[in-house]
C-alpha cells in the first residue's frame, strides 16, 4: 500500500532511540523527509546512520535539541520553520512512590511530555491550516487511561496530552488537517530494556521471566501477554500521518495491546 507520504517534511521528537526512532525510520522507508531528533549530536548521528545503511536513498537529517525547555524548542523551530508531519514523542518515565516525587521532577515531566508538544504545536499547526494539510500525533500511552500507581506523575502528563491533542482538533474543523494521540501499551524501547534488564537481574530472573511475571502481575489484562516491538508502534502512527488517515481526527488510537479494557 502507497502510504503518500513521499517528500513530506516529518519532524519526530525523541528519535534517536525506541519508539521515535522506529517511527522516523519507517517514514524515511516511506520516502518522508525526515528530521531526528534527541539532545546530543552524537546520538542523532548515529541514528541518522543507522537509518541510512538501512534505506540508502533516504531524506534524512537532524537537530539536536533538549526539547524539555522553551529554548530547545524555539532552537528546533528555528532550524525549521516548515513541517507536514509533527510527531511529539519525546517522553520520559520513572517509576517513584508518590510521596518521593518532588515539586521539580514533576515540572520537569510536564516540560518534557507535554509542553515539548505544545510548544511545537503552537510553532506548526497554523501554518498547517493555511497550507490545509497536515498531521499532528502525539505519543501517549496506555497510562494515559490507567494511571500506574507507580508513576502517578508520568500518567498525568500522559492524560494531559490527549486534552491538548483533542482540543487541538477541534482547532482544525473543516479544514484537511488532523491531530490526534496513539497509546502504545508497555513496548520494548531502549528505555524500557534498560529498565527491564535491571529489575530482572535485582529478582534474579531472566528477561523472559521478568516478562512474564510482568504481564502476570503488572498488565494482567494484556491480550497480547508480551512486550510490543517499537516497529509495531510505528506502523499505527505512520498509518495516522498518511493522507490515507483523513478520516481519523480529534480520536485517542491505541496499540495497546488489548490492556485498556474498554470498548469505547
Ligand atoms: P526511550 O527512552 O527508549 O526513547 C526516548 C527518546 O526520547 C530518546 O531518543 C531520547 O533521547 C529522547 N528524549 C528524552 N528526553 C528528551 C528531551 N528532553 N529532548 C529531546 N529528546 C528527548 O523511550 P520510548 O519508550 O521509546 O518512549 C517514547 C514515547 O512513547 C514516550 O513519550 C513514552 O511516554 C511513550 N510510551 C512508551 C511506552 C513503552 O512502554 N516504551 C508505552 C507507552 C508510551
Amino acid at each position: 500500500m502507497d502510504l503518500q507520504l513521499k517528500d513530506k517534511v516529518a519532524l519526530v521528537t525523541g528519535s534517536t532511540a525506541g519508539i521515535g526512532f522506529a517511527i522516523a525510520s519507517r517514514l524515511a522507508g516511506e520516502g518522508s523527509d525526515v528530521v531526528i531528533n534527541g539532545r546530543t549530536d552524537e546520538r542523532v548521528s548515529n541514528a541518522i546512520s543507522q537509518i541510512t545503511r538501512e534505506f540508502n536513498d533516504a531524506k534524512i537529517r537532524g537537530i539536536a535539541a533538549d526539547l524539555g525547555s522553551a529554548e530547545g524548542c524555539n532552537e528546533v523551530v528555528r532550524q525549521l520553520p516548515r513541517v507536514d508531519i509533527l510527531v511529539n514523542n519525546a517522553g520520559i518515565f520513572e517509576p517513584k512512590p508518590f510521596e518521593q516525587i518532588q515539586d521539580a521532577e514533576w515540572e520537569k515531566f510536564f516540560a518534557v511530555n507535554v509542553m515539548s508538544g505544545v510548544r511545537l504545536s503552537r510553532a506548526y499547526l497554523l501554518e498547517m491550516k493555511k497550507r490545509n494539510w497536515g498531521r499532528v500525533v502525539f505519543i501517549s500511552s496506555e497510562s494515559a487511561l490507567q494511571i500506574p500507581a507507580e508513576m502517578i506523575h508520568y500518567g498525568t502528563t500522559k492524560t494531559a496530552q490527549l486534552a491538548v491533542a483533542r482540543g487541538l482538533a477541534e482547532t482544525c474543523t473543516g479544514t484537511q488537517v488532523t491531530v490526534n494521540s496513539v497509546l502504545p501499551g508497555p513496548t520494548a524501547s531502549e528505555g524500557v530494556k534498560e529498565f527491564v534488564d535491571q529489575l530482572a537481574k535485582q529478582n534474579q530472573q531472566t528477561p523472559h521471566e521478568f516478562e512474564k511475571e510482568f504481564f502476570r502481575s503488572a498488565r494482567p489484562t494484556s491480550i497480547l501477554k508480551r512486550f510490543i516491538d517499537p516497529d509495531e508502534i510505528a506502523n499505527v502512527v505512520v498509518f495516522v500521518c498518511s493522507p490515507l488517515a483523513s478520516a481519523i481526527n480529534g480520536a485517542a488510537v491505541r496499540a495497546d495491546g488489548g490492556v485498556v479494557r474498554s470498548i469505547a
